[in-house]
């Protein structure tokens, strides 16, 4: 919890090169100081001034005095017996609490980010959403879940992914503004291409980016074939139904010339018959896309169930016949419940 004196100072983890130049403008410094602050936190993934060598003693004290640097706290690690992944309980502080997942395969070693304590999208499959929405996070606390990760590592994170807890189209700007720092060459420079964004498809922003002309990746989480079928796992298809999500991504990809994955997280009995298939098929044929089969993961929250192997693979040997490509992910992090929608704090 953050105490009394802690109320009063400003946070700075969040502000980019401009706010920082400001900062340090406002407090007669060198504009090169903010340079080294902005290395310090977002490069050099410093979480004390006292790290900050190159810094005078004197704006360290000050900046120690004044203002916050660490935006989560780790109350519990653990660590996944059986693949290498990790689940990371923070705290924030206010006294909120989230959880963020580090993954590593092929070489590749990703950190799945939170943008919103809990959720308000009620799909009936997600754990998360049992949560209900307490807030937004702030493009500092969104940040903090990937600098203090990859300081525990000895090796840089290559791959963003926003597929934690909330609906990141839902805290747009925030989002946005994370994702710049983690671009940016003063900082972790992690490429646009080596973030993806998934959204459950808010039309109105999947357009805002398209104009934007953002360079991440867009992720859909499709999940049904029919308008039906979506409306009973995903309210918010009645708000923004199929057709309107595709008219979406078409613009998106004509518009940036730019692919989009679509994810579909398949279960038993309800969306995984080679009908279903089929007709996923020809709904997405002439996107430019990738298709991401999800296996379900149980969570004590849903009556939902994994489809069998046998259900699984006639499904996909008839998507396998789609024009675009079709992978399937290997849920990491399944034995700690740290795989996609089993996120859940009960701490809240
Ligand atoms: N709100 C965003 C970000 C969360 S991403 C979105 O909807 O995309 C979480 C991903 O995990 C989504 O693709 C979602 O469909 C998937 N997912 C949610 N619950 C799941 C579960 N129980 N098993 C497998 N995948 C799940």
């Amino acid at each position: 919890m953050r105490n009394s004196v802690d109320r009063d100072k400003i946070v700075i983890k969040g502000w980019d090169i401009q706010e920082l130049t400001e900062f340090m403008k406002k407090l007669k410094e060198k504009p090169y100081r903010a340079k080294q602050l902005h290395i310090w936190l977002y490069r050099k993934l410093a979480r004390s001034f006292e790290e900050m060598t190159d810094l005078p003693a004197i704006l360290r004290n000050y900046l120690e005095k004044k203002t916050i640097i660490n935006l989560v706290e780790p109350v519990e690690v653990i660590k996944s017996p059986d693949d290498n992944s990790e689940k990371y309980l923070f705290r924030l502080t206010d006294g909120n609490y989230i959880e963020s997942v580090y993954m590593e395969s092929q070489g590749r070693r990703t950190v799945c980010l939170s943008t919103q304590v809990g959720c308000n999208l009620g799909c009936t499959f997600c754990a998360t959403a049992r949560m209900g929405l307490k807030r937004n996070l702030t493009a500092g606390e969104i940040l903090d879940q990937f600098l203090f990760i990859n300081r525990t590592k000895d090796r840089k994170i290559t791959n963003i992914v926003y597929m934690g807890m909330g609906e990141p189209l839902l805290n747009y700007e925030d989002t946005i503004k994370s994702i710049k720092i983690l671009n940016s060459e003063l900082g972790p420079e992690i490429s646009a291409r080596k973030i993806t964004v998934s959204t459950c498809g808010i039309v109105p922003i999947i357009y805002r980016i398209a104009n934007e002309r953002h360079k991440f990746k867009l992720a859909i989480s499709l999940n049904a074939t029919t308008n039906e079928q979506r409306n009973k796992i995903m309210p918010i298809n009645k708000k923004y139904p199929i057709k309107d999500i595709l008219k979406a991504i078409n613009y998106y990809t004509s518009n940036l010339k730019r692919r989009v994955t679509f994810e579909y997280v398949i279960i038993k009995g309800f969306n995984d018959s080679v009908n279903d298939a089929k007709r996923l098929k020809s709904l997405l044929s002439g996107i430019p896309c990738k298709l991401n089969i999800i296996p379900f993961n149980e969570n004590e929250f849903s009556k939902f169930q994994s489809s069998d192997e046998k259900t699984m693979d006639k499904f996909i040997e008839e998507i396998y016949k789609a024009p675009f490509a079709v992978t399937v992910r290997r849920s990491q992090g399944r034995s700690i419940k740290g795989a996609c929608g089993q996120l859940y704090c009960k701490q809240n």
